[in-house]
């Protein structure tokens, strides 16, 4: 593997602070991003218990996969992981402590976009010491009845995503981007998380979203969205930030062709694993 693909360690510049509504407990969660050595990866911590529970972000402590991410390590769980891991592998932090005060991460506004702010360039600092990334050079994939995830060879990370729906609304999205910083932060952060209406309805009803609302989704109704979109495919959009946020569950940098059908958090973890299996992780 050549010395030139290396990626560089680096950490959080300095302390980075945001708060905002867990979408499960509907109550105000507080986050810090804290500087961490080469070789601790990301890891979450909880605020009471500070660094002597800590939960690595790795595929291993993967406890759920409906709707969002949660990790866990028995003794406390961190849920909807995925958008915070997304900006900071796009960004390239591969060591920070990130501490809640909650068993969840904020929602913002069901999009990344509000991490990506706080993630400028000037907030990351270079460590020693580089990581090696897997380089992907025989198909790895994984198929559940008409959903599928493939990774292909590819001299550069890519990835294409296909959604299909018989809704009339949303129906087939297809987006396909380098994966890139620049690309990143202006075409897949602020796409948010989406859901339909009486979907959202059912959840919020049965008290497990109780800090779901029109300011941090992107409502499909029977007849057309119900709030605006910011993208015409931004569900599409949605399931490529979720899938760079999982993908970095493998706990280093991927490169090839990544090419997800109808996925989500279940089939991109089944993906994660059966690609470490292939790759000796
Ligand atoms: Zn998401």
């Amino acid at each position: 593997m050549s010395a030139a693909m290396d990626i560089p360690r680096a950490t959080v510049s300095r302390e980075i602070r945001a708060e905002g509504i867990g979408i499960h407990s509907g109550e105000t969660v507080r986050v810090r991003f804290l500087p961490a050595e080469p070789g601790t990866g990301i890891v979450f911590i909880h605020a009471a218990r500070g660094r002597r529970s800590p939960i690595p972000a790795r595929l291993e402590h993967v406890v759920e996969t409906h709707f969002a991410v949660t990790l866990g390590n028995g003794e406390w769980k961190i849920m909807t992981i995925e958008h915070v891991l997304a900006v900071l592998s796009m960004r390239g932090v591969t060591d920070a402590y990130v501490e809640s005060d909650a068993e969840e991460m904020p929602i913002f506004d069901g999009s990344a976009r509000t991490l990506a702010r706080l993630f400028d360039e000037a907030s990351v600092a270079t460590l020693p010491g580089s990581i090696a990334p897997y380089v992907v050079t025989t198909p790895v994939n994984v198929v559940e009845g008409d959903k599928f995830i493939v990774a292909l060879p590819s001299p550069t990370a890519r990835l294409s995503y296909i959604i299909a729906y018989t809704h009339p609304v949303i129906q087939t999205q297809y987006a396909d981007y380098p994966l890139e910083p620049s690309v990143f932060f202006s075409e897949i952060a602020p796409a948010r998380t989406y859901g339909f209406e009486k979907d959202v309805q059912m959840l919020i009803a049965s008290g497990l979203a109780k800090g779901g609302s029109l300011d941090n989704a992107l409502v499909i109704g029977e007849t057309g969205y119900i709030n605006e979109p910011r993208f015409p495919d931004e569900c599409v959009r949605h399931k490529a930030l979720d899938f760079i946020g999982d993908l970095a569950l493998i706990g280093r940098p991927v490169v090839g062709h990544f090419i997800a059908c109808k996925a989500g958090h279940t089939l991109d973890v089944a993906f994660g694993r059966t690609f470490l299996a292939a790759y000796g992780g």
